[in-house]
C-alpha cells in the first residue's frame, strides 16, 4: 500500500525534513504533540516495527538516537518520548511504520497514560510462561 510517508519520500508531498539518507527520512510531524515532533521513517514501506528486517531495524535506532539528541539540543527539550505505534489497536492511523520523537517539558500538556491493572492468582505466571515459550 502506498501511504502518505512514502508520497513524502517520493517528493510528492512537502515535509519539514531534518534528516534524509539512502534508507531513512526524519521529518517534523505536521500535528505535533509538541513543537519540535519529529517522526522517523524507513523509505522502503513495511507496516509496523514486527515488520522492518532487524539488520534496518538497527540502522533506524542509530538514526533515532541521532535525531533525538539534536530535538533535545534545538528544543532545549528537559526529555523525550520515543514511542512507535502499531497497528490500530495500538493507536497506528499511517500504516507505514515510523517513530516518534517527542520532545517535552515538565510544563507540558502532553499526557502518555495507560491504565495500572492488577494480575489475578497464577495470571502472571501463565502468561510470564507463554510469552517464554513463543520466543
Ligand atoms: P501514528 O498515529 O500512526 O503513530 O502517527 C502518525 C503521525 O503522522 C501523526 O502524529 C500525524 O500527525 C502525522 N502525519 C499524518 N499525516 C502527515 C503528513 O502528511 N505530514 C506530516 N509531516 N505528518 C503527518
Amino acid at each position: 500500500m502506498t501511504t502518505i510517508f512514502t508520497r513524502i519520500v517520493r517528493g510528492e508531498i512537502p515535509a519539514a525534513k531534518v534528516y534524509e539518507d539512502d534508507e531513512f527520512l526524519a521529518f517534523l510531524d505536521i500535528a505535533p504533540a509538541n513543537k519540535g515532533h519529529v517522526l522517523v521513517i524507513t523509505k522502503q514501506e513495511f507496516e509496523t516495527f514486527g515488520d522492518i528486517p532487524t539488520s534496518v531495524l538497527g540502522r533506524m535506532m542509530q538514526v533515532t538516537q541521532n535525531v533525538a539528541h539534536a530535538v533535545v539540543s534545538a528544543t532545549r527539550a528537559e526529555g523525550y518520548n520515543v514511542i512507535m505505534n502499531n497497528k490500530p489497536a495500538a493507536g497506528q492511523t499511517v500504516p507505514h511504520a515510523h517513530i516518534h520523537i517527542i520532545p517535552r517539558f515538565t510544563s507540558d500538556t502532553f499526557k502518555l497514560e495507560w491504565p495500572h491493572q492488577k494480575y489475578g492468582g497464577g495470571e502472571m505466571e501463565a502468561i510470564r510462561k507463554k510469552i517464554a515459550e513463543n520466543l
